[in-house]
């Protein structure tokens, strides 16, 4: 049973106004609020024990350097990582895959194949082409259905030999839609290829196991999961961190440098060159211990809950479609509503106080599928509540009435 004044009250922006309506957050898919421990360790940092890890023999930097790695080692729990040097602080998901991406373009050959899917975030679709470009392998696309719903049927055809990696994502960020992420890096490993999972949209909705999923990647950011922005974790089997070449390079990933020979620092410091969001990376650890206080099984539930009653309010509203109706989704929805822009919808529901994203979504491709501008998207976090979704509901009719 999820308490929710509890939650709600441990975040003070939703106590806000916009436009003298109470918030109603419904764009978590962008990001997420914060938790007030979150913003206290800022604070908790700055005032106390500043100072640059790794680097200095005195308390603060022990302090701040001992912090950090304690987010890290509670990363390592949470995704279930062997290691503690499998998890890479980043900026973000987009860093976490480019890191990758950007090593593979040296690994890869001419002829060589990388299988991403039709519902992929830009992130994880330009980072693949720019490493095909540099390494003349190709690019192959899984398709699916109208529902969105991957057909692993053709992900099947395109596997072969020549299938080095497959970079999928595991919750759509605009359908919603959950895929099928165990089953297909099993097919993926019988051919011997690595497989990179885009977690962003996953990570805070229901508890993800590295070692049960087998994946030899994982990315995620921290701002959609109850932390800062700026702070991204790579995760990464220990064999394949050490075959992938250093991402950025500089102070840090090192172990000796000399003007005719560089040698690299051992994992997970070869991918995390110069200063990092030490702040960031610290607060984060009061990130998952949020998450973990409520449970991620428990999240889910309640989160499907949201699902299932937004959706059924939306069904009775004429005109409006829902795009992505996979049988597993997350609790994301986005609609069409026939003859109206979403821009115009999200607009006018801006000034009843209520935040939803419209647009693309960093999901150029998925509109082209639908042969659609853009959707209206309402996101959940474990915050929302019934309450919310009826203030949505009323005030999106509203809001048709005013532009048909
Ligand atoms: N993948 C997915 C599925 C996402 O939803 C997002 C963020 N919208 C990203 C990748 C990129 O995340 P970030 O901007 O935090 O790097």
């Amino acid at each position: 049973m999820i308490d929710i004044n509890h939650i709600r009250a441990q975040f003070p922006i939703l106590d806000r106004e916009v436009y003298r309506k109470p918030l109603v957050y419904f764009d978590n898919g962008a990001t997420v609020q914060k938790p007030q421990s979150v913003i206290d360790s800022f604070e908790g940092y700055y005032r106390h024990y500043n100072a640059n890890v790794h680097r200095g023999v005195h308390t603060l930097s022990n302090e701040a350097t001992d912090a950090m790695e304690q987010s890290r080692k509670a990363f390592q729990t949470f995704l279930n990582a062997s290691h503690d040097h499998e998890i890479i602080f980043t900026r973000g998901t987009t860093e976490s895959i480019n890191l990758v991406a950007h090593g593979f373009a040296q690994l890869l050959q001419e002829g060589d194949e990388v299988i991403i899917s039709q519902m992929e975030h830009h992130s994880n679709i330009v980072p693949w082409q720019l490493a095909c470009e540099r390494s003349g392998a190709v690019l192959k696309v899984i398709d699916m259905d109208s529902r969105g719903v991957l057909d692993l049927e053709h992900f099947d055809s395109l596997l072969s030999e020549r299938t080095k990696m497959v970079a999928l994502v595991h919750v759509s960020n605009t359908l919603g839609t959950i895929n099928p992420v165990k089953t297909i890096i099993d097919k993926a490993h019988q051919y011997g290829a690595a497989v990179l999972i885009d977690g962003a949209q996953a990570v805070a909705h229901a508890p993800v196991d590295v070692q049960a999923l087998d994946c030899d990647f994982y990315a995620l950011s921290l701002h959609k999961m109850y932390g800062p922005t700026g702070v991204g974790i790579l995760y990464g089997k220990e064999t394949w961190l050490d075959r992938l070449p250093p991402y950025q390079s500089g102070g840090e990933m090192i172990k000796t440098v000399r003007f005719d020979q560089t040698t690299y620092a051992d994992l997970p410091f070869k991918f995390e060159a110069g200063t990092p969001h030490i702040a960031g990376n610290i607060a984060s650890k009061q990130a998952i211990d949020f998450i973990n206080e409520i449970g991620l099984d428990a999240i889910a539930r309640y989160e499907n809950e949201l699902l299932d009653y937004a959706t059924e309010k939306l069904s009775d509203i004429k005109g409006l479609k829902i795009i992505g109706t996979a049988p597993e989704k997350s609790a994301v929805i986005s609609f069409v509503v026939e003859g109206l822009h979403p821009y115009d919808i999200g607009s006018i529901l801006d000034k009843y106080g209520i935040a939803v994203r419209t647009g693309h979504h960093c999901t150029q491709p998925l509109m082209q599928f639908y042969d659609i501008p853009g959707t209206v998207r309402l996101s959940f976090a474990v915050y929302n509540t019934k309450a919310e979704i009826d203030v949505f509901t009323t005030h999106l009719q509203k809001t048709l009435q005013m532009l048909s």
